[in-house]
């Protein structure tokens, strides 16, 4: 099939995420065919490097062969069953193993598909917690500034991204927003670090006047959709004990930067803390199936459990720990512990710092950054559409890179190599000098 032929079809049926369908006027879809390692590949020979891992959800690469073989194994045994009165092998492993991988004490998996659904499950949980104790007026929550916790109503109530919010103000939940420790808002001569506690010290000041506060949510480490904004982790570490202090749950969002991403298995290790809620979704399945998860202690188990049904915790989606997406999900913990995936990632990150000093010390770049397989900085570009403009020149360079404004960033596939390494940061300088 021509590449053509699919657009003019892709156009007249699907409304496509995230997009103003007026923009594929002026700038194609891409049609993808197949996928292999890094590379996306459309039906008349062209290929793409997804140095955003398809939306931040790929680790392993694309038609990856042993996960690939686990879903296909897991096929022909049990596509699906409802997990409300049923159980089935591959959600009880992935629980017990997700216990056994994050911070101790997390040990009640809560499933459902999407991000978003995750976030709506820690609020509705932490705020159902509270109740349950008899604190019914703990409604609240805080987030930080230009946070991301998914676009359904609940979770946008905690987003603050304005684009995809104002339409639906109106809609929403006020819940409050504090600053943001993202390195970039320092004060000249101030350390990261030092930045970071006194944001921790505007979220104390906030907690101390109001008492109806339920929940904090956080992206531990990297606000990814704020344009890879990157923090201190001693942040964390404050939040964590203010939380303790004030009687606040504290909600880790680590639907992006979970599963390694940030260098290690989950972000919050860097802070050495243990919140009440992880969440995680995106590379949980190696970026194949739907699948999330709200992990919870005990203790906030234990609120639920009781003789009374309106004590428990009445939530549900139809595919919630669906056995090919947990299937999917043990055999990307397979590959983390066959491959010792963390320390491969670190001498890939190395090499990348390295080949990438050219573009470090550009004169138009500002606040080159990375943690773990994140890399992000600005473009100062006169260039009125920068973002559309960069991702139209990457694709000319067999690039996808989808920046946010003038953030240009890498998220790939952990099993990127050396050779495609330098393909992504020799066409990536080259488009910088374009648009600078
Ligand atoms: C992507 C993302 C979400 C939402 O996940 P969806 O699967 O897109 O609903 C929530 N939080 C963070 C930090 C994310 O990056």
């Amino acid at each position: 099939m021509p590449n053509a032929d699919l657009l003019a079809r892709s156009l007249s049926s699907v409304w496509h995420p995230c997009t103003q369908m007026k923009r594929h006027e002026a700038l194609p879809l891409v049609p993808i065919a197949r996928g292999e390692g890094v590379w996306l590949y459309d039906f008349e020979g062209r290929r793409y490097l997804d140095a955003v891992s398809s939306w931040w959800v790929n680790l392993f690469g694309h038609c990856n062969l042993r996960i690939n073989a686990a879903i296909t194994e897991q096929l022909g045994k049990l596509e699906h069953v409802m997990l409300a009165g049923f159980t089935h092998e591959p959600v009880v492993q992935l629980s017990e193993r997700l216990a056994q991988l994050a911070p101790a004490g997390l040990g009640h998996c809560f499933y459902a598909s999407d991000g978003a659904s995750a976030t709506e499950i820690a609020l509705k949980m932490s705020a159902h917690y509270w109740r349950n104790l008899g604190k019914p007026q703990k409604t609240g929550f805080i987030s930080l500034q230009n946070s991301y916790h998914g676009e359904t109503l609940g979770a946008l109530s905690v987003t603050d991204v304005a684009l995809f919010r104002d339409a639906y103000g109106a809609l929403l939940k006020q819940n409050a927003t504090v600053a943001s420790p993202d390195w970039r808002n320092a004060e000249a001569g101030e350390s990261a670090a030092d930045y970071a506690l006194r944001c921790a010290d505007m979220l104390e000041a906030h907690l101390r006047q109001h008492h109806d506060i339920a929940a904090f949510i956080v992206e531990p480490l990297v606000q990814g959709a704020a344009g890879m904004a990157m923090y201190h982790p001693a942040y964390l570490q404050r939040v964590g004990e203010l939380c303790s202090q004030y009687g606040v749950h504290f909600i880790a969002d680590e639907i992006a930067v979970g599963m390694g991403r940030t260098g290690t298995m989950f972000a919050c290790e860097q802070a050495d803390i243990r919140p009440d809620f992880l969440l995680l979704s995106k590379g949980i399945s190696g970026g194949y199936l739907p699948l999330s998860v709200v992990m919870a202690t005990d203790e906030i188990y234990r609120a639920f459990y009781a003789d009374e049904a309106a004590r428990g915790f009445l939530h549900s989606h139809s595919y919630t720990g669906n056995p090919l997406a947990c299937r999917a999900a043990l055999a990307t913990l397979d590959i983390f512990v066959q491959d010792d995936v963390l320390s491969a990632n670190r001498r890939k990150a190395a090499y990348l710092n390295r080949i990438a000093a050219p573009l470090r010390e550009h004169p138009r770049v500002r606040n080159f950054r990375n943690i773990g397989m994140i890399w992000a900085f600005e473009v100062e570009s006169q260039h009125p559409d920068f973002a559309q403009r960069c991702f139209a020149l990457a694709l000319q360079r067999e690039l996808l890179l989808r920046p946010m404004g003038n953030t240009v960033y890498f998220m790939p596939p952990y099993v990127i190599g050396e050779e495609e390494m330098q393909i992504l940061v020799t066409r990536t300088l080259d488009i910088v000098e374009v648009l600078a």
